[in-house]
């Protein structure tokens, strides 16, 4: 068995319009477009042709475990275009039996027949981005669908899993939008859970540079939840769903048992993966490399890959992970937290570097061993559920001017 990775993300950027939060590499071609043939078409066909190009460009192909179709709007392409891309990795790269195949959807953007032709070109799992089931709250975010979409979206899925044509499916909510108070958050959780999905990822809104939401922060004219409001949706969350089943195995996400996302496992534990299209970042021996995010840079950068041969500037059979502090961040995240031991090992620290270190970063940690925010077990360190959790951020900004200290 050879160490490539078995792992593939592949960025779709196509989106209707940019909603008012968002700050991804992103292409808005309106309400109107038609990805087979008519408006739209044209640029769509185009980028297919560079990603399929950049795929190909891997000399060093090994069969996939887990494959994540996200964007953008994915379910903007028709069902053939999805299936010729999944396609193209079967006949060149492989899938292993029983991958985990999954797909972002948008509940605006995709039919029942174009479910079933997704389902058909081989994808297993959904993630449906509904954000909230309140239509005021969608239309203040600057989301496409209503409520009405996101429930028979939810309605399609929730019968596939059941009927077994589907192996797992996502709800993804946001938490903290405008107008979405300690009720109205309640019930976008209870209407969630109603639909049964095995996985649901609550995202915390983040107030990104360039998006409306920052202009109209920056204006005064945006009120959004104060940390002790956020802290208490947070806790809520937790609370509501670990009742009704779920479990919290990142900080993120939460799942009935055995419907972990094992694709977002492979980020978060570091092991390689490949990322194709424009903007999208691999990291297939540790190093990451990240496209350009505009498309007429993209398609440059996938030509010059041909003369530079992409494939083997990658293996770098001497890289050292040197991101220690994304490392331990990442690994915090998850229910389990980090074996520091194992981490620090890699760094091949000598023994006193590697205890002057280490006892650094404790000093840094102490107040959060004692508050119990950060539990010790071992040379393992994990976060307490919910609180610590909920926290996060302190403990991973103490680690970040721990590692900027030591450098
Ligand atoms: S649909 Fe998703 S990717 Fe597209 S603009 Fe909205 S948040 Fe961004």
């Amino acid at each position: 068995m050879n160490n490539f990775p078995r792992s593939a993300y592949v960025h779709i950027p196509f989106c209707h319009r940019r909603c008012f939060y968002c700050d991804f590499a992103v292409i808005p071609l309106g309400n109107k477009v038609e990805t087979l043939q008519g408006y739209g078409s044209k640029t769509v066909k185009e980028y297919l042709h560079f990603l399929s190009r950049e795929i190909l460009s891997i000399e060093h192909k090994s069969s996939l475990s887990t494959i994540y179709i996200g964007g953008g709007t994915p379910s903007i392409l028709d069902p053939k275009q999805i299936k010729e891309l999944i396609d193209l990795f079967k006949e060149n790269y492989g899938i292993d039996y029983g991958a985990e195949i999954t797909m972002e959807v948008d509940p605006a953007s995709f039919n029942q027949n174009d479910l079933y032709g997704f389902i058909n070109a081989g994808i297993n799992r959904f993630s449906l981005g509904v954000q909230s089931f309140n239509n005021q709250i969608l239309q203040k975010s600057g989301r496409r669908h209503l409520r009405e979409d996101a429930e028979k979206s939810c309605l399609w899925l929730q019968r596939e899993y059941d009927s077994g044509l589907i192996k797992s499916w996502s709800l993804d909510l946001i938490q903290n939008l405008p107008l979405s108070g300690f009720k109205e958050w309640q019930d976008d959780l209870k209407k969630a859970i109603t639909f049964s999905p095995p996985h649901i990822s609550i995202y915390d809104l983040n107030i990104e540079n360039g998006t409306v939401f920052k202009k109209l922060v920056n204006s005064g004219k945006l009120k959004l939840p104060n940390d002790e409001e956020a802290f208490k949706n947070g806790e809520s969350t937790y609370l509501i769903l670990k009742n009704s089943g779920y479990s919290r195995y990142e900080i993120s996400n939460y799942c009935l048992p055995g419907h972990q996302s094992r694709h977002n496992r492979v980020y978060w534990s570091g092991s390689g993966w490949w990322s194709f299209g424009q903007g999208s970042t691999s990291s297939p021996w540790g190093e990451k490399l990240t496209r350009p995010r505009v498309s007429k840079e993209y398609k440059k950068w996938v030509n010059s890959q041909y003369e530079i041969n992409l494939d083997s500037s990658l293996i770098n059979k001497d890289y050292v992970y040197k991101e220690l502090d994304e490392k331990i961040m990442l690994g915090l995240r998850l229910k389990e937290g980090i074996d520091i031991h194992e981490v620090f090992k890699e760094q091949h620290w000598g023994n006193r570097k590697f205890e002057r270190n280490l006892s650094k970063l404790l000093k840094e940690w102490e107040s959060f061993l004692e508050s119990g925010l950060l539990v010790r077990k071992g040379n393992r360190f994990f976060l307490s559920d919910p609180k610590g959790m909920e926290l996060s951020n302190q403990i991973i900004i103490s680690m970040f001017i721990w590692w900027d200290r030591i450098n």
